[in-house]
């Protein structure tokens, strides 16, 4: 079975990336999403093992102590990681899988995994994502002021991503980063067994 793909998604807090993220895996069978471990608290509606895997500060740094994480970070006073177990037994498994992960977290994995493909996601324009953050209500006057900072500071990180996304229709953009993970697929670099084979039945007319 071929090895999925490892793609990390990143954007934005008010990009959008969340719901592009749950739209995709659900249309489509070939994605597995990996669920991150974070402290800050849970969402309304959030829940453990789903959304995330909350806990507290010390429980973190035993998973970074045992080497348990793919890599981690801190974003606006909390820790965030990506567990490494899940990640490589859906990718043996053949599955395309996605970390929805913020920009220190993937330029990590872009150093550990040199094939992996980064795609960031923006919204139309900062208007339009100051306009949705705030009507999210979900976060409190100063860390969306803190999230905004942080946005502006992720920017200029951009140029380290292999493909650009703009979120101006949720539809249309899953069906674009649909389209992107599939050429990537197709491209020769990845197909090298499929070559040489061909080319080892060729040298046996
Ligand atoms: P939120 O608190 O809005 O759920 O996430 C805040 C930021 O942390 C987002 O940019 C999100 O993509 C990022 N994030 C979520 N999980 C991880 C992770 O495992 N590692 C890293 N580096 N960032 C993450």
């Amino acid at each position: 079975m071929k090895k999925g793909l490892l793609l990390v998604l990143s954007g934005f807090a008010g990009s959008g990336k969340g719901t592009i993220m749950k739209s995709i895996v659900e249309k489509y069978d070939r994605y597995a999403l990996s669920v991150s471990a974070t402290t800050r608290n849970p969402r309304p509606g959030e829940e453990h093992g789903r959304e995330y895997f909350f806990m507290d500060k010390g429980e973190f740094e035993e998973l970074i102590k045992n080497d348990k994480l793919f890599e981690y970070a801190q974003y606006v006073d909390n820790y965030y990681g990506t567990p490494k177990e899940y990640v490589e037994e859906q990718r043996n498994a053949g599955k395309d899988v996605f970390l929805e992960i913020e920009i220190q977290g993937a330029l990590q994995i872009k150093e550990a995994v040199p094939d992996a493909v980064l795609i960031f996601v923006m919204p139309p324009s900062v208007a339009e994502l100051k306009k949705r953050l705030v009507g999210r209500g979900t976060e409190t006057a100063d860390v969306i002021e803190r999230r905004m900072k942080r946005a502006g500071e992720e920017a200029k990180g951009v140029d380290k991503y292999d493909y650009l996304l703009i979120n101006d229709d949720i539809d249309a953009c899953v069906e674009e980063l649909h389209g992107i993970v599939l050429s990537e697929h197709r491209k020769v670099s990845r197909n090298m067994p499929t070559i040489d084979k061909m080319l080892d039945d060729f040298s046996k007319m």
